[in-house]
């Protein structure tokens, strides 16, 4: 017996149904906003993930599923998705033709992460990249498509939280005041704190071990020391916010994870699922396009954690329902209409109807048995009186309503049958 791998998980039946709907909304949602579809490739060079989200984070240092292929290469499954996708938009030479460029992608990452409820070694993101501004507009609009997907979906418990992390200079400047705090209370942090010390101090502040909490909460505060531009960029934000009436709290300690962060970052967090409690995160990363080698390309994004937006829909709305996939399910009473039935779903299927038949050579109470179990909408049945007439018996299932009609006039009669 072979099994699925750990901290991975097979999605189908009435989960995959709660799958599409959203992928309708990610598609939908996103083209409302302007933004278009990209695609990159699962595997990347390992180095775009080591450059681009940085050599001390959690993710580069510990998680990435990384192999040398038969060319003895260094390849990554990717545990992100901004970096290929700037490294996409660079080497299309994207925004040389459209200045601002606006992209989303929904697929599957992976990180070798401790699985729990809610994280897994593989999931899925939901997300889109603004490419090209530096203006705070653009912020609020990421924040925006973010908030009007979630809407769609139908989920209500989350809040938004934002932080600035200012320019870099700031940041740099910041930072050495943090260490220098935290130096002195050193013997109070917990081992993981302590590292992060020297490789990303910043981090420090979203940890969540309670010894860790009492130093935290009398840290240097980043926004007080933000320069003249970057809170300027932080108010235009707020107020553009308010203006949405999006409700949001800032969160002095939120700094997300990743190196190439500044200015405005947030996160969509919820109460409802646990210790896993961010569903979405993002922010701008004005450095990332040099860093990988491009020109001086402003940006921000976000990405929200599919199953984790699945999971909250289900405590707020409960199971998936199933939905019935069938518009009609085609009976041979008898084995002379077996091939013809065949041939008739063919012709249903050309013309938008979506059938399906008896493979299994059942009886006709098997049939209608198996007619229910697919929850179709109608039955047809053809037998050899049926064939002689060119006709057809239908059945509403919802009503139980049935009555024979010219076979010429399925199609119509399907479409107009309540359902
Ligand atoms: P990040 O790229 O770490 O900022 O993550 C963005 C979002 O992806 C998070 O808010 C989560 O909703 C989701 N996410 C991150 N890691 C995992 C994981 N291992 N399993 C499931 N969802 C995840």
């Amino acid at each position: 017996m072979i099994n699925v791998v750990r901290g991975m998980r097979d999605i189908f039946g009435t989960e995959m149904h709660a799958w599409h709907r959203a992928e309708k909304v990610f598609r939908e949602v996103s083209e409302k906003f302007g933004y278009q579809e990209f695609r990159t490739p699962i595997v990347e060079h390992t180095e775009l993930f080591s450059r681009g989200v940085g050599q001390e984070t959690d993710i580069v240092g510990k998680e990435m599923y990384t192999f040398m292929d038969r060319g003895d290469e260094s390849l990554t499954l990717r545990p992100e998705m901004t970096a290929p996708i700037v490294r996409a938009t660079i080497e299309h030479s994207l925004l040389r033709h459209s200045p601002i460029t606006r992209l989303w992608y929904a697929g599957p990452l992976f990180r070798y992460e401790r699985p729990q409820k809610g994280r897994y070694r593989q999931f899925h993101q939901y997300g889109a990249e603004c490419l090209g501004s530096p203006n705070p507009e653009s912020d609020t609009e990421c924040i925006m498509l973010a908030n009007e997907v979630l809407r769609e979906i139908g989920v209500t418990k989350y809040e938004l939280q934002i932080n600035s992390l200012g320019t870099t200079e700031v940041r740099a400047k910041y930072r050495s005041v943090l260490v220098e705090y935290l130096t002195k209370h050193k013997e109070s942090l917990c081992a993981d704190s302590v590292r992060r010390l020297d490789t990303n101090p910043l981090r420090v502040l979203d940890s969540k071990d309670p010894a860790d909490q009492s130093v935290i909460v009398n840290a240097p505060v980043l926004l007080d020391m933000l320069d003249e531009e970057s809170a300027m960029h932080f108010s235009t934000v707020k107020a553009l916010l308010d203006s949405a009436g999006i409700a949001y709290k800032v969160n002095t300690n939120l700094v997300r994870g990743l190196d190439y962060y500044s200015h405005t970052v947030f996160e969509f967090v919820t109460d409802e699922l646990g210790s896993q409690n961010a569903i979405c995160g993002g922010g701008r990363y004005d450095p990332l396009f040099e860093i990988l080698g491009g020109t001086n390309v402003p940006a921000v994004g976000f990405s929200f954690g599919i199953e984790r937006v699945l999971m909250l829909l289900e405590t707020e709305q409960g199971a998936p329902k199933p939905l019935s996939t069938v518009d009609v399910y085609l009976c041979a009473a008898g084995d002379e209409a077996r091939l013809p039935i065949q041939l008739l779903a063919l012709r249903l299927r050309r013309n938008g109807i979506s059938c399906v038949t008896d493979i299994a050579r059942r009886s006709m109470k098997g049939q209608m048995k198996e007619a229910d179990r697919l929850s179709a909408k109608f039955t047809a049945t053809l037998g050899q009186t049926e064939l002689d007439m060119e006709n057809i018996i239908v059945k509403n299932m919802s009503t139980g309503e049935q009555k024979t009609i010219s076979i010429h006039q399925l199609e119509s009669e399907l479409k107009v049958l309540p359902v």
